[in-house]
């Protein structure tokens, strides 16, 4: 099996959105001084430092980019990752920005980044190497619910969050709100229900709108709906786990799944359930039965089908691999899965490419849900909750007693059930996916020149913005 994930890039990461934000620009309304502020990065900030790791000392390459101020806090993920760099934690955070706006998520773009790969750290050492790079943004202001809310990213999670937490209010004891310093956290430590499978849900509900409109669904040559569509999706973690739960429970066929060191494939359809724990027992994929395991684990991304998701990290369909890409949609799961250059073979071909900006930002929506519960102190539904159930149940009883008929106990309680805080994410996130969806649509059908969504949802990012500069006053 060869091992590759495909970085070696054919451009920098960051000149590529710079590119697609030139390119989107143009169809946008603004004296050219707003739109470079908008394009470049705020604040970088690159820094080293030691940790006791191995016995020995180890110095650690670690950022944070702060991309846009138009709002505050910024907001975005911390990566850890052995391939981490300048050039890709700005481009990150350059994505965050629109990607916020898309969805009216009212925070700039930022994004973190350590240069380590968490498989060869303990978690002890993990544990000091994300309680040194809190401090490390403590120190320089880059940290604090008014000011930069990191997330959860490729190679972190919960528990990293709760490091972070921890760490921001040791040194800040008294501010009332420091719970909102970073989003992700576990239940337990200020997180909300929902954000961890927020992700890979919001782009089955991108997906999903967008496969639901006949015209959009017959130009690709599918049916409507999710059902009976074939999918393959890259990465198995967070976001791209999920997205294969939610495709497969709604009837969706997951012909492949790739990860970093292997990749299976299987006509009959492969359970993600299974999937994860075979890859959590054996560290591949590799001999899951009733699957094929392919040469490549990038081979993966040429399977043919109808629905492809990439879920892992930037540069995965460039100039090499772009003409042998056989599906209809592509499903950026992923930040920067497929290289400008690809965009155009692919545009060429006919596929449709549902961007990273839109159709990843569940995340990010979910967490400024999480932030909201944070300053507001309270969890969502906690006071409407029971008020709903019983006014429900009032209105059962009395189109009971005047109708004569009862519901079975399992109507009743289908129907008198108050929402708690996962359906108000759920609903939150359904709405908004699909609001900016159609937001994205309705950019491109004002302009015929706009010929693919990823120009309609940049057009669609930085309007957004540049209105939001011109209340600021920034440019008389
Ligand atoms: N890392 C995620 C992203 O790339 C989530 C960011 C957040 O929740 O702030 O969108």
């Amino acid at each position: 099996m060869a091992k590759k994930l495909n970085l070696q890039r054919e451009n920098n990461f960051f000149d590529d959105v710079v590119k697609y934000f030139d390119n989107a620009a143009k169809y946008v309304k603004a004296p050219v001084g707003i739109l470079d502020q908008i394009k470049y990065c705020n604040s970088v900030y690159r820094m080293k430092f030691p940790v006791k790791v191995k016995g020995g000392y180890e110095v650690i390459e670690a950022y944070r980019v702060e991309h846009s101020h138009h709002k505050l806090p910024t907001k975005g993920g911390i990566r850890y990752s052995e391939h981490v760099n300048q050039d890709e934690v700005m481009a990150l955070a350059a994505l965050m920005t629109y990607k916020c706006s898309i969805v009216d998520v009212p925070f700039g773009g930022a994004k973190g980044g350590v240069k380590i790969n968490p498989r060869n750290y303990s978690e002890d050492e993990l544990e000091r190497i994300t309680r040194r790079y809190t401090s490390e943004l403590i120190k320089k202001n880059f940290i604090g619910p008014g000011i930069d809310v990191p997330a959860p990213d490729y190679g972190t999670g919960e528990r990293e969050m709760s490091w972070i937490v921890d760490t921001y209010n040791t040194f800040n004891m008294s501010e009332i709100n420091s719970l909102g310093c970073v989003t992700g956290k576990p239940v337990g430590q200020g997180g909300i229900r929902g954000r961890r499978e927020a992700t890979g849900l919001g782009v089955f509900y991108g997906v999903r709108q967008y496969l639901s409109d006949t015209a959009r669904a017959k130009k690709l040559g599918l049916s409507t709906g999710i059902a009976g569509k074939t999918v393959v999706v890259q990465g198995l973690g967070n976001v791209g786990y999920h997205a294969a739960k939610f495709f497969y429970e709604s009837g969706a066929i997951i012909i492949g799944i790739g990860e970093w060191n292997s990749a299976i494939v299987s006509k009959n359809g492969i359970k993600p359930d299974e999937a994860l724990a075979y890859f959590k027992q054996h560290g591949t994929l590799d001999g899951l039965k009733g699957t094929k395991t392919l040469k490549s684990n990038l081979q993966v991304l040429e399977e043919p089908c109808d629905i492809l998701i990439p879920a892992a990290l930037e540069n995965q369909i460039n100039n090499e691999n772009a003409a042998r890409i056989k599906t209809k949609l592509i499903a950026e799961a992923a930040n920067g899965p497929v290289t400008p250059e690809a965009e155009q073979i692919l545009l060429k071909k006919g596929t449709v490419i549902i961007p990273d900006i839109y159709l990843n930002a569940g995340g990010v929506t979910v967490s400024y849900f999480e932030w909201l519960k944070n300053l507001s102190h309270v969890r969502f539904g906690r006071l409407e909750k029971r008020y709903q159930q019983n006014m429900n149940n009032n209105l059962i009883d009395a189109i009971e007693s005047s109708t004569g008929k009862k519901l079975s106990k399992a109507q009743r309680m289908m129907i008198d059930h108050g929402a708690d805080e996962k359906d108000l994410v759920y609903s939150g996130l359904e709405d908004t996916m699909i609001d900016s969806l159609e937001q994205m649509i309705e950019t491109q059908s004002q302009n015929k020149k706009i010929t693919d969504l990823r120009t309609a949802a940049f057009v669609t990012a930085i309007n957004k913005i540049v209105v939001s500069y011109e209340k600021l006053g920034v440019f008389p």
